[in-house]
């Protein structure tokens, strides 16, 4: 039978096949049998942009993926691109298939764990509270992801002194042995131990904020601020929260510090730099002076390897010499020049002077010679001879008075060069001097005080010890007796050598006039300082001091003390100075150590 053409005929057919199918009248099953009875196909179906449209914004971006498809769904629909819309739709259902289901079973296992876990800053209503916010997600997806994200943060937080499961036990563990049935004391024990471990953590970042960090930090204000505040947040910090926020602040202070060691590291090699720039500039101005030279040289060696403080400090005791002296230099050099300029100002006037006498002589000789050349007879030439003769007794006077002002003006320029040549010498050695013995080259009574005014600072700042002793060479009398006194003055050399040879870098060998000396021992206790001299007094036996040929055994007797904190130089030294008679008393050769309340 053909297909109907007439609509009337193809409603009459289509009501027919409803009643034989049973369909219900919607429109779409009359739509269908429409086109199956009119055999018109159906045309394509349009594609439901407004529909995909709603569902695309509804569309979860849960994951990169799935918001990558969802965007690109956005700018199909957007721009009109069905089949791009269709194949994104298609890509996206395809990524809820592969979806693996999240493994809950893990993560309940790990709730339950942190549920029993006591961490600081989360009690169990604190939890609870937590947790009903948390499952109030509306899909199992956000559901995993906040759960996840809870447990974790529980299992970060330190755990609470005293609490029975450490935070980092496995599950098992938990599960295994309960509360009751677990060894409690091996637990407890693990327990306090970790809050034990957290507590003095928490200590050393506070002794680190308020002890360490200010020291370092003494010309930055705004970072010593910093780390107040920090070590105050660091006492008032109650839960793992807020020990985060500071870790996240401590993170860029540190980066800050870090930046301020490269800048001091840079400043500190630039001073370096400019330091011996200027060494040797200085070494091309001062050619002449070889006592210079030899001083510039110590410094460039010191500025070249600094590697202790007191390499440095040695270093600037150097410099202010070296200023010292060539200020004194100046300043003679410039006070000689203007009385030399002075003396050649007076030679020069009396040059001039004795130059208008003789000019004036030559006229009147001259005069006289005319006058001779008319005389008529000889009674004339008389009276013109007389006046000759006076002029030349007054020239001759002049050139008397001339010539003694001249060598008194020499003598006065020979003697000025002397004393500047003596002035000289004088400042060479007054600069060496200054603060060093001239037989021994060892630091005089004023080095002395000035090293340890130093190393006592030190030790008060370092809390360190600082041993004193008092040397005292015996029968020294005997030397100089028998000897003479420059084997004596060389006996007195030999010791500092050996002394000198046998010490640290960081200890002090000063000549405390005539035949004693001082030594400062830093970071030394009693005992050590007392090993330490006599180690030097068994030094000092073996190596022989030569005089007239003859082998002389030189030794010493020494006392010792601890310096205390403030006290001065001179009451250190009258307690060594104590031990050392005591030393002398009880047979010589010996070191003796004077204790608070008396000897050892
Ligand atoms: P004791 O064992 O008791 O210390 O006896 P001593 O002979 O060492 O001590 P005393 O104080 O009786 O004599 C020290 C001598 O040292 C006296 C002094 O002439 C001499 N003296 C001091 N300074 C120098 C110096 O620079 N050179 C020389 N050659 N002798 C010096
Ligand atoms: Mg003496
Ligand atoms: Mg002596």
């Amino acid at each position: 039978m053909p297909a109907p053409t007439q609509p009337s005929d193809i409603a009459r057919e289509v009501l027919r096949l409803f009643a034989s199918r049973r369909l219900p009248p919607t429109p779409d099953n009359f739509r269908t049998l429409y086109h199956e009875v009119s055999g018109i196909p159906a045309p394509d179906e349009p594609f439901p942009e407004k529909f995909v449209r709603t569902l695309a914004r509804q569309l979860p971006r849960d994951t990169s993926e799935r918001a990558r498809l969802a965007r690109l769904l956005d700018q199909a629909l957007a721009v009109g691109k069905a089949d791009v819309a269709r194949q994104a739709l298609a890509e996206y259902y395809d990524s809820l298939k592969a979806e693996r289901p999240p493994a809950w079973n893990e993560l309940i296992a790990e709730l339950l764990r942190q549920w029993e876990s006591r961490q600081a800053g989360w009690t169990v209503a604190r939890k609870r509270e937590s947790l009903e916010r948390v499952l109030a997600a509306s899909d199992p997806q956000t559901l995993h992801a906040r759960l996840q994200a809870l447990v974790r943060s529980w299992s970060q937080a330190p755990a609470e002194p005293g609490t029975t499961s450490p935070p980092d036990m496995p599950v098992q563990a938990v599960a295994a042995k309960p509360a009751e049935t677990a060894a409690p004391e091996v637990r407890l024990v693990a327990a306090s131990e970790t809050g034990g471990l957290l507590a003095g953590l928490r200590e050393l970042l506070l002794l680190t904020l308020e002890s360490i960090a200010p020291v370092f930090l003494a010309d930055q204000p705004e970072l010593t601020r910093d780390a107040a505040e920090f070590s105050a947040s660091v006492r008032r910090a109650q839960d793992a929260g807020a020990l985060q926020a500071i870790a996240k602040q401590l993170r860029k202070f540190a980066y800050r510090l870090e930046m301020l060691a490269g800048d001091r590291a840079e400043v500190h090699t630039g001073l370096l730099n400019l330091l011996r720039l200027l060494l040797e500039n200085i070494d091309q101005i001062v050619i002449d002076d070889q006592w210079l030279h030899g001083q510039m040289d110590t410094l460039r060696d010191i500025v070249g390897n600094p590697t202790s403080l007191r390499m440095i400090d040695d270093a600037e005791r150097r410099l202010k010499e070296i200023i010292f002296k060539q200020s004194q230099l100046k300043h003679n050099h410039s006070e000689a020049q203007r009385s030399l300029k002075k003396m050649l100002a007076g030679f020069v006037d009396h040059l001039a002077s004795f130059a208008d006498t003789t000019s004036s002589y030559h006229d009147r000789i001259e005069e006289c010679a005319d006058r001779i050349s008319a005389a008529r007879d000889i009674s004339e030439i008389g009276g013109v001879l007389d006046e000759v003769m006076r002029e030349t007794l007054a020239i001759r006077d002049e050139a008397r008075r001339s010539r003694d002002e001249l060598r008194a003006t020499r003598e006065r320029v020979r003697e000025a060069e002397a004393q500047m040549a003596e002035m000289q010498r004088a400042l060479d050695e007054s600069s060496h001097l200054v603060r060093h013995d001239q037989l021994t080259g060892l630091l005089n009574r004023r080095g002395l005080e000035e090293t340890f005014d130093k190393e006592a600072g030190r030790a008060r700042r370092h809390h360190n010890t600082l041993s004193v002793a008092l040397l005292d060479i015996d029968n020294f009398k005997k030397i100089n007796d028998t000897h003479g006194h420059q084997a004596g003055d060389d006996a007195l050399v030999h010791l500092a050598r050996i002394v000198r040879a046998n010490l640290r870098p960081q200890d002090t060998l000063a000549r405390h006039g005539g035949e004693e000396f001082i030594l400062l021992y830093p970071d030394t206790d009693l005992d050590q300082a007392h090993a330490a001299l006599v180690r030097l007094q068994r030094e000092l036996t073996r190596a022989f001091f030569l005089a007239d040929d003859k082998k002389i055994l030189i030794t010493f007797s020494a006392g010792i003390t601890a310096w205390n904190p403030g006290e001065t130089l001179d009451a250190v030294l009258k307690r060594a100075d104590a031990a050392m008679y005591e030393a002398k008393e009880t047979g010589k050769n010996k070191v003796v150590a004077a204790g608070m309340g008396g000897f050892t």
